[in-house]
This record gives C-alpha cells, structure tokens and sequence, in this order.
C-alpha cells in the first residue's frame, strides 16, 4: 500500500513540484492549502507523513503542530520554514515537529527526508523489552510508553529514539550516530534536532528533566541509556 503524504502549503507551485515528485516515489498525496483544512485532514486522513509550511492562512504551521501532539496524533511533521532565524528552526521542533528543512529546498533533500521518516515509521528495529529495570516499558505497536505502569505519549521519533537508547544501556552514542540511526540522515542533519527531541523525552518520562535518570548526557560526547 502506498505511503500517503500531507501537504499543508499555501503556495500552489511549491504543492505542484512536490505531488510530482512524490508521486514519481509512489507515495500517495493529499494536500491543504490552508491551515484549518490541514489540521482537519491530519486528524482526519491518517497520513504516514506531513509536510507541514509554517505561514499559512487562518492557522499557522506551529499551532497545528501544536494541536496535533496534544491530540495524541504521532505522525511524523516535516517542517517547511522559509525563515532562517534560529529560534523559529527549535521552535518547530518543540512544537513536537520531527524535523525542519529550510526554504529554498533541494528536492533532493527533502525527499531524503521523506524517506527517511516514512521508513522509520515502518521499520521494526530490534524491540527494546517489554520491561526494564528502571520501570519504562515501551509498546512498539501503538508507540507507546509506560512509566511504571502509566502511559506517556511520545511522537514516533520521540519513540525511535527512547527504544533506540534502550537497546544498549550504558553505551554512549554521538549526536551523529543518532542523527544516522535513528533519523536516518547522513550529513543532512542537523544536530539541534537530537538535543531537541532528547529535551522533549525528557520532560515526558523524567521526574526531573534537570536531573534525569533514563536519558543521560556524557558531556561533549552524545548521549545514552542509564544501565
Ligand atoms: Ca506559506
């Protein structure tokens, strides 16, 4: 079955290249080309992937974003920012975006992109098990996680990384490893994204997210899994 793709973007040409060159992949294609049809569609649709503009008419690309995490809606959310200024690149990411790609875009990379975080939703990694020593458990099937029996709802790339991390407690991984595993990029990431998204988990599964237990840091090299 094809993969589907939400495009919520204003600018009808941008729309057009991208149904062309998604469709040349295979990928199914829906498309809003403003921002109340795209929050409808991704309730509503169940995308495998959104590529999500952040200025639109009647409601910007943030607030859906926002929306669609604190309805419990994991689709991975590609960002298209035509704005270079820092804060807004984090900010997408901290309204539970999985990623941002910054306008003007080579279609090159950004279906790099798309592939990557479809794939991810798709592929089935070694499970972590179903139980550790520190009380999470995670539930590969729904992206789910339980903190000592209660459930935390993470996004599919919060997910990916927390099983990821889980998979080899004690062992340090380098924000380029984890950009390569569980981002799936090579040399188109960008850093910020793994401290990000290690910043969101935490404030999900720590009591503390200034002192966590789960996910640690070894500073100046990259992150792992307290044993
Ligand atoms: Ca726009």
């Amino acid at each position: 079955m094809a993969s589907k793709v939400l495009i919520v973007e204003d600018e009808r040409a941008i729309v057009e290249i991208l149904k062309f060159n998604l469709a040349r992949e295979g990928y199914e294609t829906l498309e809003a080309l403003d921002g109340e049809t795209g929050l409808a569609l991704g309730r509503a649709a169940d995308p495998d992937l959104i590529l999500l503009d952040v200025m639109l008419p009647k409601l910007g690309g943030f607030e859906i974003c926002k929306t669609l995490r604190s309805e419990g809606i994991t689709v991975p959310i590609l960002m298209l920012t035509a704005r270079e200024e820092e804060n807004d690149k984090v900010f997408g990411l901290e309204a539970g975006a999985d990623d941002y790609i910054t306008k003007p875009f080579s279609m090159r990379e950004l279906m790099a992109r798309v592939r990557a975080n479809i794939r991810r939703r798709a592929l089935d990694a070694a499970p972590a098990g179903p139980d550790t020593p520190a009380g999470l458990s995670l539930d590969p099937d729904h992206y789910a996680a339980a903190k000592n029996g209660a459930a935390v709802e993470l996004t599919q790339k919060e997910f990916d990384l927390l099983r990821f991390l889980m998979q080899a407690p004690g062992k340090v991984f380098s924000r380029e490893e984890l950009m390569e595993k569980v981002w799936n990029y090579g040399y188109f990431g960008d850093m910020r994204t793994v401290d990000v998204t290690v910043r969101r988990l935490r404030e999900k599964i720590e009591d503390d997210p200034g002192k966590p237990r789960y996910i640690m840091t070894r500073r100046g090299v990259g992150y792992y899994f307290a044993q």
